[in-house]
């Protein structure tokens, strides 16, 4: 009988087998396990839990800037073992260089693996200007990031990072620092890039109505040590070309922000005896 584990086409895109991070004493993530399936259309998750909890630990993890202590995370069946740029990573910090243009720094990447990517110079070009469109900023493209605003600099970072085609994008809060109008823009923007590309995306946040907006799903950490509590999956009801305010308005939408509060106020508690809080909420430890 032919496994399906056994064909290369597949694998899981990403795969954590019991992982745990302890730092000294302290453990971050403990004995967490999940499987995400490639899949054509990309997984979306987005990630909300206690502060502390071990979240930003998991996207570091993913990112190859640090290694679980045991177990073993992998992407499409080979350990992580360092950065790469099929993973894309986005920090609520604006991390663009400083003296260079919007241009110049998506440009940065591209230049350093036209090579690997198979494009000459003409090519890199071309998919730079073409992303900087795609994330709106064509009319800033060659300002300096002290020029742009919150916003037009996350959406540098956004260009940079897709410039590499990454399979996999990790978002580390990555709104957190804007005001509500620019982050409402900035999750429709995500979720309509992430439509046409594709790429799996792990996009920790702390507010349950960006995640259940941004989300195909919503994993809700425990505290510390953090594992996966709560996999809600069925009751995120698509957004895809539906701005966050008209979607906010549904009662899809609404009634996915109660679900997703309730466990979260369950998790926050530590009442998770309680787990099956309605047939909508998966089992803990995600299987695909
Ligand atoms: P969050 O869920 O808020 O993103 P983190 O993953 O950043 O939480 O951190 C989880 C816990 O691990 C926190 O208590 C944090 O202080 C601790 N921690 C994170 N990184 C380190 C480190 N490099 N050394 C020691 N403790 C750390
Ligand atoms: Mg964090």
């Amino acid at each position: 009988m032919t496994t399906p584990a056994s064909s290369p086409t597949s694998l899981p895109i990403v795969e954590a087998r019991n992982v745990t991070v302890r730092f000294g004493s302290f453990t971050a993530l403990n004995d967490v396990s999940f499987s995400i399936p490639e899949s054509p259309k990309g997984e979306f998750i987005a990630i909300i839990g206690p502060s502390g909890c071990g979240k930003s630990t998991l996207l570091n993890l993913l990112a190859g800037f640090n290694r679980p202590t045991s177990g073993e995370l992998l992407v499409k069946g080979s350990p992580i073992d360092g950065p790469g740029r099929e993973r894309g990573m986005i920090f609520q910090q604006y991390s663009s260089f400083p003296h260079l243009t919007v241009f110049q720094n998506v440009m940065f990447g591209l230049k350093i693996n036209r090579v690997e990517l198979g494009l000459d110079r003409a090519a890199c070009k071309e998919r730079a200007a073409e992303l900087i469109r795609q994330v709106g900023l064509e009319a800033h493209r060659d300002k300096y990031p002290h020029q742009l605003s919150g916003g037009q600099q996350q959406r540098v970072a956004i260009a940079r990072s897709l410039a590499m085609e990454p399979r996999i994008l990790l978002l580390d809060e990555p709104f957190s620092a804007l005001d509500e109008p620019t982050r409402l823009e900035m999750q429709e923007l995500l979720v309509e890039l992430w439509y046409r590309t594709h790429p799996t995306i792990f996009c920790v946040t702390h507010s349950v109505s960006e995640a259940v907006y941004l989300g195909v799903r919503v994993w809700i950490f425990t505290q510390a040590p953090g594992q996966i509590a709560y996999d809600i999956r069925d009751a995120i009801p698509p957004t895809v070309g539906v701005p966050p305010l008209v979607a906010q308005e549904s009662a899809e939408f609404k009634e996915a922000v109660f679900v997703v509060t309730e466990a979260f106020r369950r998790v926050s508690s530590g009442k998770l005896a309680e787990m099956n809080l309605n047939s909508k909420i998966s089992d803990p430890q995600v299987k695909p």
